[in-house]
């Protein structure tokens, strides 16, 4: 199904921010735009989206330094919303898949012309959340018909420090090359900027790529020149409840989470006998061993 965009529109509102994905190059014109650096044109699909995807694949080099502990800092903790619910953000604007802590930390908007850039939006699930916290809102698809603008979070097609908060949603876990990505982020932060968002743990296969532990997510940011982040389990949500939802019972949702209840319960209690013996055995580690998708917090560095 066509979905027309005001093409016009759409190019107007990104124009001052938006660069040539393939070379950082500035870009002139309206549909086509040319790059004024590398001559390649960009313009819209069939459907009305302004397509700044790359025209050609792109090399990439990755600067890693190996032979030392990689051990980048960071906080877990079991999530704490950072403010009550619809203190910022009214509950219904919020997308039940963004989790029950994503919104708390999503800062008002510093300026009234300040950038969000929601990374693999689809039908741009973030906008209403984002604009309720003052955010100009940018949904960014590789390929989702109902966002406006197609693009690459490899070869992001946005200027060095000129957008104030990343949103991620579900999104890092498919990237081919996440450290490229979490780069690219880093590049397009103003210093300080906010990134934000949530990825997955003990999920089934669901078509994407990648998983991380708490190590290995924190790693990934340090790697990529982002603040430490804080990184939160979402009380409760498990491996069990995660696996059984979605993969164990299909098109079953409360079944799944009946069942998972009672190996989630027992280990639960299993593990608050063991918490009388040993004060190690936290619920922050509980959750951290076996948390079904965590979200995170992290920023550009200042300078
Ligand atoms: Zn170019």
């Amino acid at each position: 199904m066509g979905h027309a965009f005001g093409t016009a529109e759409v190019l107007d509102s990104l124009r001052h921010v938006i660069q040539c994905p393939a070379c950082g190059g500035a870009l002139e014109g309206d549909g086509p735009l040319v790059c004024t650096d590398c001559g390649a044109q960009y313009g819209f699909t069939d459907t009305g989206n302004l397509d700044l995807r790359l025209g050609e694949p792109k090399q990439v080099h990755v600067d890693l330094v190996v032979g030392e502990m990689r051990q980048a800092p960071y906080e877990f903790s079991v999530g704490q919303r950072a403010r009550p619910v619809g203190a910022v953000i009214p509950p219904e604007v919020v997308p039940a898949s963004f989790g029950p802590l994503l919104d708390s930390y999503v800062p008002p908007a510093p300026t009234p012309d300040a950038i969000a850039v929601d990374i693999g939006c689809g039908p741009e699930l973030g906008r209403r959340m984002l604009e309720a916290a003052g955010w100009n809102y940018v949904g960014l698809d590789i390929e989702h018909p109902d966002c406006p603008l197609f693009g690459d979070v490899h070869a992001m097609p946005f200027r060095d420090d000129s957008i104030g908060l990343v949103l991620a949603a579900a999104t890092v876990e498919e990237w081919a090359y996440r450290l490229v990505g979490l780069k690219e982020v880093r590049r397009v932060l103003t210093p300080g900027g906010h990134f934000i968002g949530t990825t997955g743990f003990l999920l089934p296969d669901c078509g994407d790529q990648h998983r991380s532990t708490v190590r290995g997510l924190a790693n990934l940011f340090g790697d990529a020149g982002l603040t430490a982040p804080k990184i939160m389990a979402a009380p409760g949500y498990t491996g069990y409840d995660a696996i059984s939802e979605i993969a164990g019972f299909p098109r079953a949702f409360r079944l799944g989470k009946a069942v998972a209840w009672l190996p989630k319960s027992a280990s639960r209690a299993w593990w608050g006998v063991g918490r009388l013996l040993d004060q190690r055995s936290s619920s922050e580690t509980w959750h951290r061993r076996i948390g079904g998708a965590w979200t995170f917090v992290s920023r550009a560095p200042e300078s």
